[in-house]
């Protein structure tokens, strides 16, 4: 049984480093957890400190796995000051979040009755680089040498929230993992060609 999570992990982390070699903050992994799971207030003031995300039900701390003590003192404080249950959102990103402390860091929320979620069984690939086209700051316009555009070239800029594999005519939004990853494709329009059947289009 551990085996095979030690080897789902690495399989995990194989297609993670090669699906994508950019890197992710906790603020990415908080906020792609947040939203997928727990769909509460994130970064709460509170005289004890910023509370990472806040539900009508549980104050959670989110960290690095490695991080799993002190998140623990940190999720249990927030409980008692914020009144809520106790919560720990733990992430494994990177070689010194090993399957050791991830046991370890069950066990004891367990036992401290701490609610205890692994954001990588929620969280995919895909959802961290859907959180970074959205936190990320839009790309700039490559300068135009002439302030005057044709109308071709206003025509060809197209907002880029959709995605079209030009082989197929379907069409994907920024959820989906063909965005921007089709063999043939460019960005398009919201009603051009046929809705994929997997993030709508
Ligand atoms: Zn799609």
């Amino acid at each position: 049984m551990r085996r095979l999570l030690l080897l789902t992990l690495i399989a995990f982390f194989g297609v993670f480093s090669l699906a994508d070699a950019q890197s992710y903050s906790e603020s990415d992994w908080q906020m792609a957890f947040n939203a997928k799971v727990t769909r509460g207030e994130v970064e709460v003031q509170h005289p004890t400190g910023r509370i990472d995300i806040l539900t009508n039900e549980y104050a959670i701390e989110v960290d690095h796995v490695r991080n799993y003590l002190a998140g623990i003192k940190q999720a249990l404080q927030y409980a008692a000051a914020a009144k809520r249950k106790p919560g720990l959102a733990l992430f494994m990103d990177g070689g010194e979040d090993t399957a050791q402390a991830l046991d370890a860091a069950r066990k004891l929320c367990a036992e401290s009755e701490v609610r205890f979620w692994l954001i990588n069984e929620f969280v995919s690939v895909n959802d961290l680089v859907a959180q970074k086209g959205i936190t990320a700051p839009p790309a700039r316009q490559s300068p135009s040498s002439s302030s005057v555009r044709t109308a071709t070239e206003q025509v060809q800029t197209v907002e880029k929230t959709h995605w079209m594999n030009t082989s197929s005519g379907v069409r994907h939004n920024r959820s989906c993992r063909w965005f921007g990853n089709t063999k043939n494709g460019r960005y398009c329009r919201p009603d051009e060609g046929r809705p994929c059947g997997q993030c709508g289009g």
